[in-house]
């Protein structure tokens, strides 16, 4: 373990529980890509484990600190991100990561997306999003295609899919991407953004699931919309990044992957922020007081 704050090389094996488990999930699965951005990320953006928080709701992806060296807490289902919000109020100087997938972020907490991207929290949530739920053993997803055949839905979904980056968007968001499992380095450029960024930082990560839908083969190729010649929009204009967002839902609809970082805001105060300037919120953190003997609770 590391002082808080002491600067020093870090490596990203740190990352790497000592102790097994080894990930359980199954060969080809896109959760890999997230663990490994993931872990390539956090030294880049000079975070130690000990200065790290995940936290996952439920399905497959909530395996994901299992496997990650850091402070943990696997909540329950959609629950992952108040557990993240209080975290990170409580304890500014931890870097918190939330995590879970589409049907859990998007559905089970849909409520809680929508409320935490309004009020800008501090943090980065990485939702695995593979058009299933996959843990369950591939019932349709808020993220399955008009149409897609599940055990729950077998005569295909009639139901309209949630558009995750237009809705973070309209939320609030003040960070707002698109990366897939089959891009390691844009993912890992994308999150470590995501996590110098202050203020809600949503990824949406396409994570194939090949055990449960073997359909989605349209995670391959991805076209990344920052470097390539034929789309260009300025991620600091919302109005910009709303179209290029839509254009984006489309075409994964059409089976073609476009990924990128589509929005960022790096004037909009986060809510602690707010708080501190209405003086509801302390500049110290608040843990803190609690190692404090002399801290004054009246
Ligand atoms: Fe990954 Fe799908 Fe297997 Fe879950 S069921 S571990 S999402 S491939």
């Amino acid at each position: 373990f590391s002082a808080i704050g002491e600067e020093r090389e870090i490596d990203q094996d740190e990352y790497t529980p000592g102790i097994e488990p080894q990930p359980t999930w199954c060969p080809g699965c896109g959760d890999f890509g997230v663990l490994k951005a993931l872990k390539g990320a956090l030294p880049e953006a000079g975070r130690t484990p000990d200065e790290t928080l995940t936290v996952t709701g439920i399905g497959c992806s909530g395996k994901l600190n299992s496997y990650f060296n850091s402070y943990g807490f696997h909540t329950i289902h959609g629950r992952a991100l108040p557990v993240a919000r209080a975290a990170k109020l409580a304890n500014p100087g931890l870097e918190v990561i939330a995590a879970g997938g589409d049907g859990d972020g998007y559905g089970i907490g849909g409520n809680h997306f929508m409320h935490t991207a309004r009020e800008n929290h501090d943090f980065t949530y990485i939702v695995f999003n593979n058009e299933i739920f996959g843990l369950t053993k591939g019932q349709t997803s808020p993220t399955s295609p008009k149409g897609h055949k599940s055990k729950t839905q077998p005569h295909g979904s009639a139901k309209e899919p949630v558009r995750p980056l237009s809705l973070s968007l309209t939320a609030g968001a003040s960070f707002v991407a698109r990366t897939a499992a089959v891009n390691p380095n844009q993912a890992k450029e994308l999150i470590k953004e995501a996590i110098e960024h202050d203020g809600f930082a949503h990824i949406d990560f396409l994570t194939q699931c090949p055990t449960w839908n073997k359909d989605a083969k349209q995670y391959v190729p991805y076209i990344d919309v920052n470097e390539n010649d034929d789309y260009d929009f300025d991620p600091t204009n919302r109005e910009e990044a709303a179209e290029m967002m839509r254009e984006t839902e489309n075409a994964l609809h059409e089976g073609k992957v476009l990924t990128g970082k589509y929005y960022v805001d790096e004037d909009r105060p986060s809510y602690q922020q707010e708080k501190q300037q209405i003086g509801e919120m302390p500049e110290e953190p608040l843990a803190e007081r609690y190692f404090d003997d002399d801290y004054d609770w009246e």
